[in-house]
């Protein structure tokens, strides 16, 4: 099966639990199952696997990309800068690390990821995204630097 062909916001099929879950149950699976599996190789690998999801999104512009991030409650996006070369992305209430205690680390890669890969499939050039701030580093949000290439 490949999930990849899927539409994000038709993976919506449970009749009585409803498209829902806890954030609790999400973290426990991002932050404790992940890490048990792959180790020091978790963030890389959320990396590649949210860029690989956001390659797929069927939205034309940034902006409605940013409206698909909000609703998917991954967070609540908005555009800090913008350039040719550069897009700097804050996200409040992320899904991953808003209200967790400071460890000082900075580990959103899947939503890095999967924003780098919808602003390649939207503007059609390479990009890479670098978090740059973190709930979990003592920000009050996530914001992510865009390279384009
Ligand atoms: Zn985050």
């Amino acid at each position: 099966m490949n999930y990849s062909k899927i539409s994000l916001l038709a993976v919506n099929q449970r009749k009585e639990l409803g498209s829902q879950i806890p954030l609790s149950t999400f973290r426990l699976l991002r932050l404790h199952g992940m890490q048990e599996i792959f180790g020091e190789s978790t963030g890389p690998a959320l990396y590649m696997v949210g860029k690989s999801i956001g390659k797929t999104v069927e939205v034309k512009t940034i902006e409605e990309f940013l409206e698909l991030v909000k609703e998917l409650k991954i967070g609540i996006p908005s555009i800090v800068y913008r350039s040719e070369k550069l897009i700097i992305i804050k996200v409040l209430e992320c899904m991953t690390c808003s209200g967790l205690p400071v460890t000082g680390e900075l580990f959103c890669n899947f939503e890095s990821g999967f924003i780098a890969g919808a602003v390649e499939k939207i503007l059609g050039r390479k990009a890479k995204s670098t978090q740059t701030k973190s709930c979990s580093h003592g920000d009050e949000y996530c914001q992510f630097e865009v390279e384009i290439f």
